[in-house]
């Protein structure tokens, strides 16, 4: 008898964004000469830089030449992109990052997720509430947690964000030996400073633990006193793997391609206490597991870091950034608390009511679509993001209509 793997019966409800979809779907079809603005799901919305355009256009014609023409090609990545990232993303922050610890790939989604393949299914795991959702489902679906009650799985350690901690949880009395950290914040936009990150570097230290940093968001920084990286921390090599996305930095959410960095110290524990080496073990599961990224694909990434690449980009996220100013100015204007916007694309709003009540009357009045916080987390009852992934038009028409309608 084929047997499924109950822990997927834990999974509560539908995906988030599954029923936001379901939603918005059933108020069209009651509406349907109602206009919808999109402002919940975190998806770009600008296209590619032209730089990235003209260098993906250049692979796929290197693809039909004999001559140029590549198969398979190494499952970490091309040196060409690695080496890139080594110099412009972490070399330039003082940060000593050698090409061969970066392993690119199609997403930190799957990173994030795959990455704790490598664990044992009896570790704790400590994961912020309010959450990116993959982190909390990928360990559940792994048999890290008991039944959810009341939003919160048992087992699991969560680590609360407020108002009152900025959404910056400190590291937990309890011990956890996998904590998911995401700096700039998805869905409260809030960063950490260098002080707050060296006490989870100490943390993960003195409990033999590892931090999983997500810093998808890292090229929406502002404030230059905020670290980009988590080996920005003395220390943090030896306790840390951290993920980074071209999805939000680049538009590549359509086109596919990120990376994990895994130093060669990293290390993790048997359960006799002896060490092992992540790298080694990620290179096993990547090369056995995965067929590298695409070579048109890794040569748009690549656009990113040369000639004009660098200036588009920035002109991109600067847009993002300029609609992220308007939405939090607008909605502190209109009374409601907020955080994020500044350093990050999402604006985290306390909106003072049941979550999904006010994600209704957003899009019943307004015509506006909201992500509901509860759906981060239980943390994240009685908040909502909006997301700045939009066209300016469309964010001035949402401001208006928010306006009329609260
Ligand atoms: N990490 C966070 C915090 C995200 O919000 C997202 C996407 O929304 C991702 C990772 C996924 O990135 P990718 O498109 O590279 O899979």
């Amino acid at each position: 008898m084929i047997r499924i793997n109950e822990n997927y019966l834990k999974l509560t409800s539908s995906y988030l964004f599954v029923e936001i979809a379901k939603r918005v779907s059933d108020f069209q079809k009651h509406n349907p000469d109602k206009e919808i603005i999109r402002l919940g799901i975190g998806d770009v919305t600008r296209p590619l830089p032209k730089a990235c355009v003209d260098a993906f256009a250049k692979g796929v014609a290197e693809m039909g030449e004999a001559e140029s023409f590549r198969g398979y090609g190494p499952e970490q990545g091309y040196a060409f992109l690695r080496e890139q990232i080594a110099k412009t993303d972490y070399k330039s922050r003082g940060v000593n990052i050698n090409p061969d610890e970066i392993f690119i790939s199609d997403g930190s989604k799957c990173d994030t997720g795959n990455i704790q393949e490598l664990f044992a299914s009896d570790i704790s795991v400590a994961v912020p509430d309010p959450v990116y959702p993959v982190y909390v489902d990928t360990n559940v679906m792994a048999g890290r947690s008991g039944r959810n009650i009341k939003g919160h799985y048992d087992g699991f350690v969560y680590l609360e964000g407020n108002m009152d901690n900025c959404f910056v949880p400190k590291p937990p009395n309890e011990k956890a030996d996998l904590i998911y950290l995401c700096f700039p914040n998805n869905p409260t936009g809030a960063v950490a400073t260098k002080a707050q990150l060296k006490e989870w570097v100490k943390y993960a230290k003195a409990h033999k633990a590892l931090i999983l940093f997500d810093a998808a968001y890292e090229a929406f920084i502002t404030d230059p006193s905020i670290p980009h990286s988590i080996y920005e921390i003395d220390g943090a090599k030896e306790v840390a793997i951290e993920f980074r996305s071209f999805s939000k930095t680049a538009g590549f959410t359509g086109t596919r391609c990120a990376f994990t960095v895994i130093p060669s110290n990293c290390k993790a524990f048997d359960k006799d206490g002896n060490w092992h080496l992540l790298h080694g073990m990620w290179n096993r599961r990547h090369s056995t597991k995965f067929n590298g990224v695409s070579y048109p694909v890794q040569r748009a990434a690549e656009a990113v870091y040369l000639g004009d690449g660098p200036a588009q980009v920035r002109e991109i996220i600067d847009y993002y950034m300029e609609n992220a100013k308007l939405i939090r100015e607008k909605m502190e204007k209109l009374g409601y608390k907020c955080t994020g916007g500044v350093n990050a694309p999402y604006i985290w709003i306390e909106c003072g009511s049941d979550s999904w009540e006010f994600f209704d009357m957003l899009l019943s009045k307004a015509g506006v679509v909201c992500t509901p916080g509860a759906g981060f987390g239980r943390c994240g009852e009685g908040f909502i993001r909006i997301s700045a992934f939009n066209s300016r038009e469309n964010v001035e028409k949402a401001l208006r209509k928010i306006e009329e309608s609260v």
